[in-house]
Order: C-alpha cells, then structure tokens, then sequence
C-alpha cells in the first residue's frame, strides 16, 4: 500500500535534485579553512551556496551564518542577541521558549505576549510590554501547529521604534511563502532547510549587517567568526538548491498547496459538520490544517490513521511523544480536551487532490 504523507511541518521528503546535488558534493572532501586546492574548491562551493540563499532571502551574503537546524538558530538568537529583557509570545516553538526560559534562570526577565483566538499576537500587546531595558523581541513569522502568519512587519517596526532587535523564526514560513528579510525589517531571522525539501541538521540565521550578536558555539574562525566549527558543506549545497527549486515554483507550489488545503476544509465540513478549525483562515500557513472533531480521540485516531497508511500528527512532531495537550491550542483558548485531541494535517507540495479525499474517506471510517 502507498503511504500517503501528510505531515509536511514536521520535515518533508528530499527532493530528487538535492540528493544528486549532495550526492556529487560528497565526493568533494576539501575542508573551507584549509588554504589547498581541494580546500579553496570547498570553499568556492560553499560561498556559491551562500549567495543562492540570500538570493532567495533577498540579503548580503556575509549576513547568512550556516548553523546546524532551526532549533541552533533559535537558541543562538534568543540566547545571545539578548542581555536585560526580552519579549516573545506564548505560541513559540519549544526551541525559542525553552532558551527564554534558560534567560530567566540566569536572571533576565522574559515576558511571553498573549495571543487572540486565531493565534495572532497584537501588535498593542507588544507597543504595551515595551520597557526602556529590552532588548530583544522574538516572535514566530508562522505557527507550526496552526499555521498562523504574525504581522511580522508591524511588530518589528514597533521594536525598532523602542530600540529593540528583532528575531523570527521563520523555521515554517522560508521555502513555504515569500519571505524577504529586507521588506520585513527583521534583525535576526532563523531557517531549517528539512522544512523545504532540503536535508536535515543544516539551517541558518540571517544576521543583518551591524547587529551584535555574540557567539553560541565557540572554537574556529569559521562562518566570518561567527559560528565555529567545520562547515557541513554537502549539506549545505542540499539546502541552496531546496531553496532556489522552493522559491523558483513557489507562486505555482502554493497555490496548488493552498486549494487542497481549501478542498480539505470543505470535504471535512461536509464529512463532519461540527468539525472545528484552529487558526486564522485569513492569514495561514498554506500547508497547514488543525482541527477537533468532538468526541475525537487524537492519540487513537493518528495511529489508525498510520495503519491506514496516513501520516499525519497530534501537533508539533517534536512534543508529539508527550501525549500532553498543546500549549498553542490552549492559549488560543481551545479547552482541554481540544487541546489534547486535535489533529494536524500539514500539506507539502508532493500530495494530490485524491489523497487528500483518501484522507477525509479514512478519517471518516475510523471516527464512525
Ligand atoms: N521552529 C519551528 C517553528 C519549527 O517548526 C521547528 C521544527 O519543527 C523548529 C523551530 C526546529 O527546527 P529544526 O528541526 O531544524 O531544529
């Protein structure tokens, strides 16, 4: 029976060109520091690299700092971009709100700003939770259990305006919608590339030139010294090409994404009427769907729906061993039971019209 793959937010499958690309780049064994031939070919390589992401990030080069995922990336900001007070919302992935927590047992004073009922955080929560000392705001550009797109602009502006810096994580939004680091005015904004079709353990932070930023992993003089240790350049080159193949299709690819999102939501109400959606249908992930279905045992239904030969998860992949109920669905305000039993379904740019109808056909066998 053929898997149907419907869990695109917790990591997506490597396309074809970016195996062959990492394939070649593996026969290459040139360390960048090394001054040799084999060595300054890596290096060739790997700055070629860096000019195609911040081609598709539309930024500088030497503002692209290679880190081994999202959660590296999180940690860093979030960790060394602050040193009195920071803010973040309460809806962050674990990656930004376990580093703020690790800020706050070292004394420094965190706020995490509330959101509404869709998920969003209002831009006068922040204007409100603004004191002279901060010095760091860090907030999602999307959710990865509902799909939401903060108004990542507006929020930065307003720090800038109370002379913050300003750290996303666009771990969910960069190879899934535009995204321009210029026209968002971000200072630090973080990148995962196996959310894009890429490999996994490599990402990066895009770090606007003149902002301070300290080191988290110290050692060689790599990545402008700026992250120590020897670059993982086939991954790197897997990473650049997702991305360039993810930003050359991605008007064609989201579209396509976003009507089997639509499909699935009417297929779902028609099939469940008392369906209940998570998040703002307005300004969404294209990919993502979070729904409860009263009555719905999410544990229960995710494992049928695996024998099934469905695979999608209970929220974040990352805290889906927990069986605990979601923090973003409970600070949406979804009850207990909501937030312990939805569903989320997060569609990639490899799935059909007739597997998402294959899906609301399983999903509906199994609930009744
Ligand atoms: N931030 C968000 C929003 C994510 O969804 C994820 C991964 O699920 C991460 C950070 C962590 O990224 P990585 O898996 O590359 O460490």
């Amino acid at each position: 029976m053929d898997r149907i793959y419907l869990d695109n937010a917790a990591t997506t499958k490597i396309r074809p060109e970016v195996l062959d690309a990492m394939t070649n780049a593996y026969s290459e064994y040139g360390n960048p520091s090394s001054v040799h031939r084999e060595g300054q070919h890596a290096k060739k390589v790997l700055e070629e690299a860096r000019e195609t992401i911040a081609s598709c990030l539309n930024c500088d080069p030497t503002e692209i700092i290679f880190t081994s995922g999202g959660t590296e990336s999180d940690n860093w900001a979030v960790k060394c971009a602050c040193d009195s007070h920071v803010i973040t919302s309460s809806i962050e992935h674990p990656a930004v709100l376990k580093s703020c927590e690790m800020l706050e047992k070292h004394g420094l004073k965190v706020t995490y700003l509330p959101v509404d009922k869709d998920g969003v955080v209002l831009p006068d929560s922040l204007r409100k939770a603004l004191v002279a000392d901060t010095s760091l705001v860090s907030i999602m550009m999307a959710n990865n259990e509902i799909g939401t797109i903060e108004p990542i602009r507006d929020l930065c502006s307003i720090a800038h305006d109370h002379g913050a810096l300003f750290h996303t994580d666009a771990v969910q939004a960069v190879g899934s919608f535009a995204v321009d680091v210029k026209e968002l005015g971000v200072d630090l904004l973080s990148f995962s590339a196996h959310k894009f079709y890429g490999p996994k353990g490599i990402g990066g932070l895009y770090v606007k030139k003149g902002t301070t930023l300290s080191s988290l992993i110290n050692g060689g003089s790599q990545e402008f010294h700026k992250r120590a240790g020897t670059e993982n350049v086939p991954a790197i080159i897997g990473m650049a090409e997702a991305l360039k193949l993810s930003v050359n299709a991605m008007n064609e690819t989201s579209v396509r994404i976003r009507s089997l999102r639509d499909l699935l939501t009417s297929v779902m109400k028609e099939k469940f009427p008392r369906v209940l959606f998570h998040g703002n249908d307005s300004s969404t992930h294209p990919g993502i769907v979070n729904f409860y279905v009263p009555g719905m045992d999410g544990e229960k239904t995710l494992l049928l729906l695996d024998v099934k030969g469905f695979a999608c998860s209970g929220g974040a992949a990352c805290s889906s061993k927990d069986n605990a109920e979601s923090h973003v669905l409970t600070e949406i305000g979804a009850t207990k039971e909501e937030a312990k039993n939805s569903l989320r379904v997060s569609i990639g740019a490899y799935n059909t019209e007739d597997e998402i109808l294959a899906f609301a056909d399983a999903l509906k066998s199994i609930l009744n």
